[in-house]
């Protein structure tokens, strides 16, 4: 069995969406004559790294983070993969073959590629899934979607997408890392931080492969 993380590693430096705050990690106590532990405080928005947003992201009345089903956060899925587009559409959904079964759906897309340039850069271009693809899942019945930049959205429009996945009761995991991960079927455990009445949480999403 091979376990594969999808998750990108969280540090200082490691891109944000503009406006949320940066990624801070203070050391308060180190090992040496005044500490026998090493303790630090960390500060970081709820939308960082690899997360979770839960339907309080953009429905006033959502649930938060610790409201979402662990069973639609843990399951098969399909890992799917979109080279050469801007953008996830219905169109493009509609060509790819995409069993009926789907309930967790992964897209691979050239974000992935920003992750191993170690860039510290927030890029605007990502491609993200426009509103017609939003439809296009909640229409096929898949739960959760999982794309490879910090929004499932475009830049500039983050509305429509959110709006339609959320109060459909679809799961959207951003930010994570497909590099090097073949399109396929895969077992996924996406756990985010229990974090009480955050709209959204960074977790730890890892793949396993279970061919091998
Ligand atoms: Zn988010």
């Amino acid at each position: 069995m091979a376990i594969i993380d999808i998750s990108v590693n969280i540090k200082p430096g490691f891109p944000v969406w503009p406006g949320h705050p940066e990624i801070r990690f203070t050391p308060i106590q180190k090992i040496g004559n005044d500490s026998k532990a090493n303790v630090t405080q960390i500060e970081l928005g709820a939308h960082s790294g690899t997360h979770l947003d839960a339907p309080l992201h953009f429905l006033k009345d959502g649930c938060d983070v610790t409201g979402i089903d662990l069973e639609i956060l843990i399951g098969p899925a399909l890992l799917i993969e979109v080279s050469d587009v801007q953008v996830v559409d219905a169109a493009l959904l509609d060509k790819l073959s995409i069993p009926k079964n789907t309930e967790r759906l992964l897209i691979k897309t050239s974000n992935s590629q920003l992750w191993s340039e170690n860039n510290t850069m927030f890029h605007k271009d990502f491609v993200a899934i426009s509103d017609s693809g939003a439809k296009w899942i909640v229409e096929h019945g898949i739960r959760l979607v999982g794309v490879d930049y910090l929004s499932v959205a475009p830049y500039g429009n983050t509305g429509p997408t959110h709006y339609t996945l959320l109060q459909a009761g679809i799961v959207p995991v951003e930010g994570l890392n497909f590099d090097g991960v073949k399109e396929g079927r895969y077992h996924l455990i996406c756990l985010p931080i229990k974090l009480e009445g955050c709209e959204g949480a960074p977790a730890r999403a890892v793949l396993i492969d279970l061919d091998r």
